[in-house]
């Protein structure tokens, strides 16, 4: 079993230990919920305070020229193609997750609406809740008689999807457990049967080597305040390849997606490439953040995010299971190293009351139903003594049930 002062060789041995210091972190806190928050990049109070202050404050309206407003969705989504193997052209930052999924699945819908058989969207009932919901938004309001199939488990996927599938929309990394699915496998699946294959990034962006091009995927959508670390909702991704760009519609058909805005048209009339996905102006004082999250990633490549990160959940699963043997953990987490996301999901009958004594104690994951303490590994800025110090402070908690039972759910868990 390692040894702090192991944890702390591994610390001196890794070559993306110093980007750590390019995050503001507490002093005394151990941030194991990077998937849920991302840790502050340095730069991004001063990027607040430029774009507020000078951008804002002094240039005014003139800013959306000359400080490169306009363009910002674009400009972002070039620096974050290479991380999920897109074109520069092919991503804008924009919207929410949520907004982006129901762009992108209306606009799968409508590339299948030529066949008129194919009607069902096909994702899974433990996808994060927002995804299902927008799906079921869709076949609610839009009338057209499309239907959602969910699936229980992974193994069933490759039955569920069929003749009559339209788009299959999947996350990538399930949130909840870290199960990743292999997004090759499982678009070729969906291309067999005449469907579309939609991911949803918000995991893996940042998390895992992810490349969109070589699964032939469809559309992808994604999240930037998680693994990205853009800031407290921050707007989210979507991907669309060139081979879709000229037949990609969607119904919010906002003016940020018209050919000539300025020209204030009554009629509609897309534009032409990646923005079309856009629907209307920007908060753009969220959105010029993002580009400090994405700035630390261009220091460094997802392989070596990737080895770090499995290092990182190895060690962890490694601790919990030898000096936490005599408590009733279960790891929900694949141990597979191709089947696992960037954390580790361990249940535990008081789940919920052992995570709050945690992060009273400074060490910060998160908690999902049922009984699930997860927790986040963040290779840009976790250190293997964190890990360490973290399983350690878990042992002390079990050992001595240093947990309130009783303890009550917050708003936001
Ligand atoms: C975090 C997350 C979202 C969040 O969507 P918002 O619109 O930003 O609230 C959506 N889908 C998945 C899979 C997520 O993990």
């Amino acid at each position: 079993m390692k040894t702090r002062q192991d944890c702390l060789a591994l610390d001196a041995a890794d070559a993306l230990a110093p980007l750590r210091q390019q995050f503001d972190l507490p002093e005394g806190v151990i941030y194991l919920d990077g998937n849920s928050l991302g840790a502050r990049p340095k730069a991004a109070l001063e990027r607040a305070r430029d774009v507020v202050a000078a951008e804002w404050g002094t240039d005014l309206i003139r800013s959306w020229n000359k400080a490169g407003w306009f363009d910002l969705p674009g400009r972002l989504g070039a620096k974050l193609a290479p991380l999920i193997g897109a074109r520069a052209d092919e991503v804008v930052v924009t919207d929410s997750t949520s907004v982006n999924l129901f762009k992108a699945l209306t606009a799968a819908l409508r590339l299948q609406s030529a066949e008129t058989n194919r009607k069902v969207i096909v994702t899974e009932r433990a996808n994060f809740p927002t995804d299902v919901y927008i799906a079921q938004g869709i076949a609610a309001w839009l009338d057209r008689g499309y239907e959602l199939r969910l699936v229980d488990s992974p193994d069933d996927l490759h039955a569920a999807i069929d003749t009559r599938t339209a788009v299959v929309m999947l996350t990538h990394v399930n949130y909840r457990t870290g199960y990743q699915h292999d997004m090759q496998a499982v678009t070729a699946h969906a291309h067999a049967q005449g469907a579309l294959m939609l991911w949803d990034l918000a995991h893996s962006a940042g998390a895992v080597p992810v490349d969109l091009h070589a699964a032939q995927a469809d559309l992808a959508v994604g999240c930037t305040y998680k693994y990205l670390n853009g800031g407290p909702g921050a707007p989210a991704f979507i991907w669309v390849p060139q081979r879709h760009q000229a037949q990609f519609a969607h119904p919010l058909s906002g003016w940020w997606g018209h050919a000539t805005p300025f020209a204030m048209q009554p009629e509609f009339a897309p534009t032409q490439g990646i923005r079309r996905a856009l629907c209307g102006t920007q908060p753009i004082v969220s959105l010029a953040l993002v580009e400090c999250g994405l700035d630390i990633f261009a220091q460094t490549d997802m392989a070596a995010i990737r080895a770090k990160s499995l290092a990182l959940t190895d060690l962890f699963i490694e601790l919990v299971e030898t000096r936490c043997a005599a408590h009733p953990l279960t790891l929900v987490t694949p141990r597979e190293h191709a089947r696992r996301g960037s954390q580790v999901s361990i249940a535990h009958p008081h789940g919920y009351a052992v995570m709050q004594a945690l992060i009273e104690r400074g060490v910060i994951g998160d908690y999902r139903e049922p009984h699930i303490m997860r927790f986040g590994f963040t290779p840009l800025y976790t250190r293997f003594v964190d890990v360490f110090d973290a399983v350690e402070t878990l042992t002390d908690i079990l050992d001595h049930a240093r947990y309130d039972a009783d303890a009550q759910r917050d708003a936001v868990t």
